[in-house]
């Protein structure tokens, strides 16, 4: 299993304790694989771990809009099908990453959004919060002082996804604030097929962070799926992502991967993005 915690630019002296946050969620997904869970349980647990965290931008600790509210994207992708759940410009819940499984185990439709999205929520049995139960002071005074005209460098507690292979097969989650300050009704990659989260068992599976935008503007997540497919070598495949990210459209960005074996990739071009790997034989690497 590989997980990040966003790409950006964290300050070097935060990054270990991101790191750890990765490792935490990433050991609590494989826990749910060894306890003979799927890959798609093990994605959901361990991006669940990093909603509950108010380091990250998703959950509790998201980025606000430009009028103050919370608004969450998430999606979850099965390789075995391939299926899909997603929600977008969802209003306040505890995990997001929980509704978007709902939506795909539902099989019906793939995308909520927005009031649709909270209706599908509440009729599954979340909770509906208010903005105020996610909204944490460190992402508050952030987005004070964006507003005050301060350049956004780069929201240092990035959105947060997890891929992971259970020996059959692959999937994979990422649940963000999206931007800060961004316009209300913004959505940016992550719960966008083919954009920031793709599964598929024929290929392999990724999560992808950075400027939505761009990662939107080059079906991102769809090129790695097509490379992985052909059989790239895993960290290859990653670094050419985002190569391809920078050269196309100038953007920045990171991605994690796994290919149809589970060998692991990741790469950013950001000055950091968290992230953990957790072997199901306990071997374990992280960094940010
Ligand atoms: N990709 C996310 C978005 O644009 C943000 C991020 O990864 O930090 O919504």
């Amino acid at each position: 299993m590989i997980v990040h915690g966003g790409a950006g630019a964290l300050p070097p002296a935060r990054r270990a304790d991101h790191a750890e946050g990765c490792l935490r969620a990433a050991r609590a997904g494989v826990a749910v694989l060894g306890a003979g869970g799927s890959a798609l349980d093990a994605t959901q647990r361990a991006v669940e771990v990093l909603e509950d965290d108010p380091r990250f931008n998703a959950g509790r600790g998201a980025c606000l809009t430009r009028d103050g509210e919370v608004e969450l994207d998430a999606a979850i992708a099965d390789g075995a099908g391939p299926r899909y759940g997603g929600v977008c410009a969802l209003p306040p819940f505890a995990h997001p990453i929980a509704v978007a499984r709902a939506v795909l185990e539902a099989n019906g439709h793939v995308l909520y959004a927005a009031h649709g999205a909270r209706e599908f929520a509440l009729r599954h049995g979340f909770e509906a919060l208010s903005s105020s139960a996610l909204i944490t002071e460190a992402a508050l005074a952030r987005w004070r002082a964006v507003q005050a005209g301060e350049a956004e460098a780069g929201w240092p507690g990035g959105t947060v996804g997890a891929v992971a292979f259970d020996g059959r097969h692959l999937a994979a989650a990422t649940s963000t604030g999206g931007m800060m300050n961004k316009h209300p009704g913004r959505v940016g990659d992550s719960p966008i097929p083919g954009a920031g989260t793709v599964a598929d068992d024929a290929a392999g599976a990724a999560s992808l962070t950075g400027h939505g935008e761009r990662i939107l503007q080059l079906s991102l997540g769809a090129w790695i799926v097509a490379a992985l497919e052909r059989g790239d070598d895993p960290m290859a495949v990653a670094e050419a992502a985002i190569a391809r990210l920078a050269a196309r459209v100038d953007g920045t960005g990171g991605v994690v991967l796994l290919d149809r074996r589970g060998r692991p990739g990741w790469a950013h071009n950001t000055p950091s993005m968290s992230r953990a790997w957790v072997s199901l034989d306990g071997q374990e690497a992280s960094g940010a």
